[in-house]
């Protein structure tokens, strides 16, 4: 495995024209120290685990000091914030490093977030807080774990440097890692200045890194469009699957590669509402976790919009069209192996109707579908699971169907549980869990708590016997966590 200084840095973001980005270094922090790290996400930079103990690596993802063959930049992006065109955003904490080539072949961007201010900051301070960078990391991680796309997190670093939000907390930084971080809103950006070289130009960038098989099309660019819409449609029908919501979908926040991008205040369902709101500062519910699958489809016509100079109007609009079947075939398909159901009409209808159940009993999504493995399908038989409903006659009789439905297609119980629970997590990064770990780790310098739950996080569809209490419903205390923007 290498060292640290055969890292090969492929930097082809910094090699594009200097419109996308500007140079810019990171703001040094003092006496940084390393408060978790993921030796997957290390490995990826195929890294030898103990390079992670070395104090030059603690001083480069602190920003401290770059490394040789780094090339820091921060990009430009715009973006559609709560429905309202923002024409200048960009990395206003972030900062790309450089891009690692592995011996795979793959190619990494590494970037930290929290290292201090840019041309794009605004009147912010360029940091992250420890609180918001823990539950980035863990988050990006347990999404991974998954088997969601997303960005990854290689390490978080602190600094007892005072960082103020609503209260004084201190500054700690998160290195990221993608294939791009080009969003949605780093094409936006140009469309808004009537600047179409950049357009193009970025869009051939990103075919050529990450959709080659369209470099040989005449015209690239619609078939470009419709693979995002696939991939977001792809990312929202995951989201929509496991409970997640992501609490921020502006158009800067969304990936070309549909991928989980910009964790902020994110929260997994626990009682199941699909009207559920993670983010403290929304107020009008926009990006309410069952408004998610449209506020994409809203996303992609603003970007189809801004790739109209390279294509047709009617082009464009074809390209994003097949989104909404995408997204309804690959959500049900997902719903259907959690209840351990062929996908098709019949599947449908039970996921639904147990959907509405659940949100009508306040039952905890989750752990519903993780019991709903053990499901005994047999006539007659008693499911403990009509516990966790109120209205036990309304879940009896959902049960009753279910259990028809499975005998008539032969389903085994034993094999069926065992598929079910590969597609149902036993664990999540439920909000009072992160807090738990944050609380420790901002209060008591204990980090024991962050590195244990990413361990139990990395296999979320294992039984972990000394884990039990980590899938259990939230305490009563949990219900006053607030999450918002400001991190
Ligand atoms: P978000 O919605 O959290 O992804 O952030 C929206 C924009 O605000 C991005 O352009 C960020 O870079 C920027 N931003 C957020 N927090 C800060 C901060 N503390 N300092 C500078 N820029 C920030
Ligand atoms: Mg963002």
């Amino acid at each position: 495995m290498p060292k640290l200084e055969s890292l090969a840095f492929d930097n082809s973001f910094a090699r594009l024209p200097e419109a996308y980005y500007s140079r810019v270094c990171p703001t040094p922090v003092p006496d940084p120290y390393l408060v978790c790290h993921s030796p997957e996400a290390l490995a990826l930079l195929d890294l030898d685990a103990s390079e992670m103990m070395r104090p030059e690596l603690i001083e480069a993802l602190a920003g401290n000091q770059l490394l040789p063959g780094m090339d820091a930049v921060a990009a430009l992006y715009a973006g559609h914030q709560f429905g309202h065109f923002v024409p200048q955003l960009g990395d206003g904490r972030a900062i790309l490093l450089g891009e690692v080539k592995n011996a795979a072949g793959e190619g990494w961007e590494v970037q930290l977030k929290g290292a201090g201010r840019t041309p794009y900051s605004r009147g912010g301070d360029g940091r992250a807080v420890l609180r918001s960078s823990i539950r980035e990391f863990l988050c990006s991680e347990a999404m991974h774990a998954l088997g969601i796309p997303t960005t990854r997190a290689l390490a978080i670093v602190g600094s007892d440097r005072p960082v103020y939000r609503e209260d004084e907390e201190t500054a700690a930084l998160v290195t990221r890692l993608a294939p791009s971080f080009v969003r949605f809103g780093s094409f936006e950006v140009f469309y808004y200045r009537n600047q179409i070289e950049p357009i193009k130009q970025l869009a051939d960038y990103v075919i050529a890194r990450h959709y080659p098989e369209l470099s040989a099309l005449a015209d690239p660019y619609p078939e470009f469009l419709r693979r995002v819409a696939h991939a977001t449609a792809e990312l929202m029908a995951q989201w929509q699957a496991v409970g997640f919501s992501h609490g921020v979908m502006n158009t800067d926040n969304m990936s070309i590669l549909g991928l989980t991008l910009d964790y902020g205040p994110f929260g997994f369902l626990d009682a199941f509402d699909p009207g559920y709101v993670c983010n403290h500062s929304d107020t009008s519910g926009r990006y309410a976790f069952d408004q998610q699958p449209d506020v994409a489809a809203w996303n992609l016509t603003k970007l189809a919009q801004t790739l109209v100079p390279l294509m047709s109007v009617e082009a464009a609009s074809q390209a994003i069209s097949e989104y909404p079947q995408v997204f309804g075939r690959a959500y049900l398909e997902r719903m259907a192996a959690k209840f351990g159901l062929p996908s098709g009409s019949e599947a449908a209808s039970l996921v639904m109707d147990a959907l509405t159940l659940l949100a009508q009993n306040h039952v905890d999504y989750t752990i519903f579908l993780r019991r709903l493995c053990d499901f005994d399908s047999g006539e007659n038989a008693a499911n403990t699971l009509r516990d966790l409903f109120l209205d036990r006659a309304a879940f009896d009789a959902w049960a009753a169907r279910y259990a028809t439905a499975l005998r008539q297609q032969g389903s085994r119980d034993t094999e069926r549980a065992a598929a079910m629970r590969r597609v149902n997590p036993k664990y999540i990064l439920r909000n009072h869990l992160a807090e738990i770990a944050i609380r420790r780790a901002a209060d008591d310098r204990d980090y024991s708590e962050v590195n244990r739950l990413h361990a139990l996080l990395a296999r979320p569809f294992d039984e972990q016997p000394e884990f039990e209490s980590y899938a259990a419903e939230p305490p009563d205390w949990a219900r006053k966590i607030e999450v918002s923007c400001s991190s």
